[in-house]
């Protein structure tokens, strides 16, 4: 806008240069990912997931990391977007299972109780349009060790794309669990519950950051917690950064508790030693 005062010329010009900026920069960020993934250089994180009584940790988030080689990071949020647009999301997404389900099976053979995990998915993966959509498919089916659920967003089901539907059919027959992220971002009607396999929803951080403070948030929580109990659908409270918070949701039956407020996401050598050390105090 500034530029166009200045310039006294059109605004569309000024668009079309802003966009080409944005263009040009994704296009750097793509070839950059490209590099990243050909060299090894994407990692993961795990974020515990904990019971909300007894506060141990049942299971765990996979969570992509970009570490560049000057030391800087590279949020999630910039790069999964470009990933998206530019068809490089379901070799991220395959990588983030294969490395991750290694990481889980080597910790459970040395756990009592073995913990679950989490992976993310991007709607564009589950259309399995591509090689390593397919051979995502066939990890997760040929999984028989560790209790893999996979995490996707109201939109997935609200849109049902393609075969979507058929597909995630196809994953929970494959004894593997469906999550609905974000929930209640997607200003859906509810009906997906009884066309879709949903095991588990998690309560979007958005809510989670007011409970206690604003009382439509905490009503809202509230009615979630009840509507999942009635569906016999099990609840993550995602964003938990208080004990204020974890007391709310725990006095509201919420099932499990994600968030700072237990622990960041880790590398995986610190994520075995914090379970570990959890199982070696249970046991003292
Ligand atoms: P998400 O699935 O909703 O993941 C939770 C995000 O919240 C993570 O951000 C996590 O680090 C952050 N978080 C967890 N607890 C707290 C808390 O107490 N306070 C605050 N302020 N934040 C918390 P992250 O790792 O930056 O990931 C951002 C998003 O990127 C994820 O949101 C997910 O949609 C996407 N993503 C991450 N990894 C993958 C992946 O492997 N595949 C795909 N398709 N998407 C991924
Ligand atoms: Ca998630
Ligand atoms: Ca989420």
């Amino acid at each position: 806008m500034y530029e166009v005062k200045k310039s006294g010329r059109n605004a569309c010009q000024f668009y079309t240069a802003a966009m080409q900026m944005e263009s040009e920069h994704k296009h750097v960020l793509y070839n950059e990912l490209v590099s990243a993934i050909n060299n090894e250089q994407l990692m993961v994180y795990f974020q515990p997931v904990v019971d909300a009584v007894s506060g141990m940790i049942v299971s765990c988030e996979a969570l992509v990391r970009w570490p560049r080689a000057d030391g800087s990071w590279v949020a999630p949020d910039v790069f999964i977007p470009v990933a998206e647009e530019r068809g490089l999301i379901n070799r991220v997404d395959l990588l983030v299972l294969q490395r991750s389900l290694e990481s889980i099976r080597q910790l459970n053979r040395q756990l009592d109780r073995p913990i679950g995990l989490s992976v993310n998915v991007s709607p564009k993966l589950l259309h399995l349009r591509d090689d390593d959509a397919q051979q995502w498919l066939r990890v997760l089916e040929g999984e028989h060790e560790v209790a893999i659920t996979i995490e996707i967003t109201e939109r997935v089901l609200i849109d049902e794309v393609g075969n979507t539907s058929k597909v995630l059919e196809q994953i929970h027959a494959a004894g593997v669990n469906i999550a609905i992220d974000d929930f209640g971002t997607g200003y859906s009607g509810l009906s997906y519950f009884s066309r879709f396999p949903v095991s588990a929803v998690k309560i979007d951080r958005s809510f989670v950051r007011d409970l206690g403070q604003r009382a439509t948030q905490t009503t809202l929580v509230e009615t979630i917690l009840l509507l999942a109990r009635k569906l016999g659908i099990q609840v993550v409270a995602e964003g938990v950064e208080t004990a204020e918070q974890a007391s709310i949701l725990r006095d509201n039956n919420c099932d499990f508790l994600q968030g700072y407020f237990i622990s960041k996401p880790i590398p995986e050598k610190e994520f075995m030693a914090l379970v570990m050390a959890q199982q070696d105090k249970n046991k003292a």
